[in-house]
């Protein structure tokens, strides 16, 4: 099935402001304007699915069905070989409502240790990203991307989030919490669009955007 262009105005389904930024970043190149749902006042739904993608199609049509608009939403997280693929979609609740991440690498050494996974090739790792947008008759595009690498101990690096400073990239000698920003991010020709949410936005972007 063809692809649906995306023109105009896009609300974003996030009430994290990092996550609206980068994404008004993205799209202002393309033309789109980014409406926050936080904004507009719209509830957050109860992530209910069971992969990244079902949790990213119901934020975007829950924005959807609210605002009337072509409505974005993503989900993501880390997820471990050695540990069945945790902490996966449950990547942000296994640091808890403080957000203490080094609680929740902590948590991934030592369920790696008591598993016997002290080899780089028994800790690989795969970081996640998928991308929904819904339009309000039903219409949805979905895209996923995934960066490989092996979790490290200990963490390294101070600049990123999350579980930054645990993720080797495959072919890369720094962790996402040592490489500035843009390396992992940004997008070609600036960036070296590493991470898996660059990955998908270029999926997306080919899809369904264009240059101005
Ligand atoms: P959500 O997509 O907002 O549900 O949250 C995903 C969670 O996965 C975040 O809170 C982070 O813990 C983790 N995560 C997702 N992407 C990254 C990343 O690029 N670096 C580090 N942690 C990430």
């Amino acid at each position: 099935m063809a692809h649906r262009p995306i023109a105009g105005r896009l609300v974003i389904a996030t009430h994290n402001p990092g996550k609206l930024a980068e994404m008004r970043d993205l799209l202002a190149v393309y033309g789109v304007e980014a409406i926050s749902a936080g904004e507009l006042g719209l509830a957050e739904p109860e992530e209910t699915g069971t992969t990244f993608r079902a949790n990213a199609r119901i934020k975007a049509e829950a924005a959807a069905k609210a605002s009337s608009m072509p409505s974005f939403a993503d989900d993501s997280g880390l997820a471990v070989d050695a540990l069945d693929g945790q902490p996966g979609i449950h990547s942000a609740r296994w640091a808890g409502p403080d957000k203490d991440f080094r609680f929740a690498m902590n948590k991934i050494q030592s369920l790696l240790i008591e598993r016997g996974a002290k080899s780089a090739e028994r800790r690989r790792g795969h970081f996640v990203s998928a991308l929904c947008v819904a339009w309000p008759d039903g219409h949805v595009e979905e895209f996923e991307a995934t960066v490989d690498g092996t979790v490290v101990w200990p963490p390294r690096g101070t600049k990123g989030f999350g579980y930054d400073p645990l993720f080797l990239p495959d072919g890369q000698t720094q962790t996402f919490g040592e490489m500035p920003s843009e390396e992992k991010h940004g997008l070609p020709p600036h960036g070296r669009g590493l991470s898996h949410r660059a990955r998908a936005f270029l999926k997306l972007a080919e899809a369904c955007l264009a240059k101005r």
